[in-house]
């Protein structure tokens, strides 16, 4: 299977990309809004309950839990 994007992918590290949205660093992304996550983004196409491809990370497997500073509200 497909491994995840480790967070220290560097364009994950750009992005503040976490696999837990409550450890996403609120202070230097004020952007962050609990409740937002992958699993709820625009960029996010689930694959399972607990993770997806996003296409802000080249179509790599992210946690459906995650979020990172490109994260869009899913239309
Ligand atoms: Fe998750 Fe969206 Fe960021 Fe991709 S762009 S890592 S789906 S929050």
């Amino acid at each position: 299977a497909q491994a995840r994007v480790p967070e220290s992918d560097p364009t994950a590290t750009a992005l503040g990309y976490k696999e837990d949205a409550s450890k996403v660093d609120a202070a230097k992304y004020k952007t962050y809004v609990k409740g937002n996550t992958c699993a709820n983004c625009n960029f996010y196409k689930s694959s399972n309950a607990n993770e997806g491809t996003c296409m802000a990370l080249g179509n790599r497997l992210v946690a459906a839990k995650g979020w990172c500073s490109a994260w869009v509200k899913k239309a």
